[in-house]
């Protein structure tokens, strides 16, 4: 299998993110969307973990499955929140013995509401080392431009985040809407002496309400002038009018951080590939 550290040495990496379906339906969707999607040949795709288990078989078959079946790449969420060091183990050794070479490691969100049990391993760095310990992996983590919105401060999340990155091969960002926040996270890496990739997440807005909530919880920030953007459609035009600006919106700031340097682009599918198409048709990456 590919491995994500060798695919960002060999160029730009275009990658999507799912998660794994708890429905017949969902899955029936997720199946059109893996379809249409896979003829973009994307360098890897990415399947998120529910924190505290919630979707260990789920995510495990999703991500076994995509090995088997489709030419795509993956790669595995993995979170420590609510996990033991030996729960953590063993799903890295079932991965290992399964030929997936790729894990985001990740320190975890458990759903509103859910109560986990203790955590054995505290932040992500723990898991790096557990996976290194264990296997070849190509390792992943999280980055968050905006900071972490736990963080004491925007200077210790830097500072945390170098000592992760440092162990691990690659980040992935959480979502942002302004190429200033890439810029300033990975002029501070370089600055804290880590030059390893980080790859921006591309959330495109099609839903003014549920992507305020999730920049809210995820601290990313919407500017101003997008905002007042996709309120003018909203009224103008309804859901179809917001969609349209929220891939404007997303192909301009992929273009920005491609010429700004960034080694790949990492998309937030939701589990659909309407939004994706339209944006690498945008940018002329449909016939890679
Ligand atoms: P960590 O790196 O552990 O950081 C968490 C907090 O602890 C930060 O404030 C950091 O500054 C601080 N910190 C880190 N190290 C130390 C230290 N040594 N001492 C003190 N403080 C420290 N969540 C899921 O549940 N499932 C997923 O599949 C998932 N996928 C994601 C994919 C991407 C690309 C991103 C960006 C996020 C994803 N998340 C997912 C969300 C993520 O789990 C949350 O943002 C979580 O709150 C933090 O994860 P982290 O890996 O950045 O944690």
């Amino acid at each position: 299998m590919a491995r994500i550290h060798d695919l960002l040495d060999k160029g730009h990496t275009f990658s999507f993110e799912f998660f794994p379906p708890k429905t017949e339906e969902a899955q029936a969707t997720l199946v059109a969307t893996l379809r249409e999607l896979e003829s973009l040949n994307p360098s890897f795709v990415s399947v998120t973990y529910g924190a505290g288990g919630s979707t260990r078989e789920r995510t495990h078959d999703l991500v076994v499955g995509l090995l088997r079946t489709t030419h795509m790449t993956p790669m595995a969420h993995l979170t420590c929140a609510g996990h033991s060091r030996l729960d953590l183990a063993e799903i890295l050794v079932r991965y290992a013995r399964a030929g997936i070479d790729n894990v985001l490691s990740l320190g975890g969100d458990p759903p509103q509401g859910l109560e986990l049990g203790p955590s054995e391993l505290n932040h992500a760095s723990d898991l790096v080392e557990l996976a290194r310990a264990i296997g070849p992996f190509s390792l992943g983590v999280a980055a968050h431009p905006e900071g972490h919105p736990s963080s004491r401060s925007l200077v210790a999340d830097r500072a945390h985040l170098a000592t992760k990155l440092a162990l691990a091969d690659f980040a992935v960002t959480q979502f942002f809407f302004s190429a200033d926040h890439y810029q300033s996270l990975v002029n501070d890496m370089a600055d804290l002496g880590v030059t390893k990739p980080v790859i921006p997440g591309i959330m495109p807005i099609t839903n003014v309400a549920s992507v305020a909530r999730m920049a809210h919880m995820s601290g990313a920030s919407i500017p101003a002038e997008l905002l007042a953007r996709l309120e003018a459609a909203d009224e103008s035009g309804g859901a179809a009018e917001v969609r349209k600006v929220g891939v404007e919106a997303a192909t301009e700031l992929s273009q920005q951080l491609l010429d700004a340097g960034a080694p790949g682009l990492h998309f937030y599918t939701m589990n659909r590939s309407g939004a994706t198409l339209d944006i690498y048709a945008n940018l002329g990456l449909a016939q890679r």
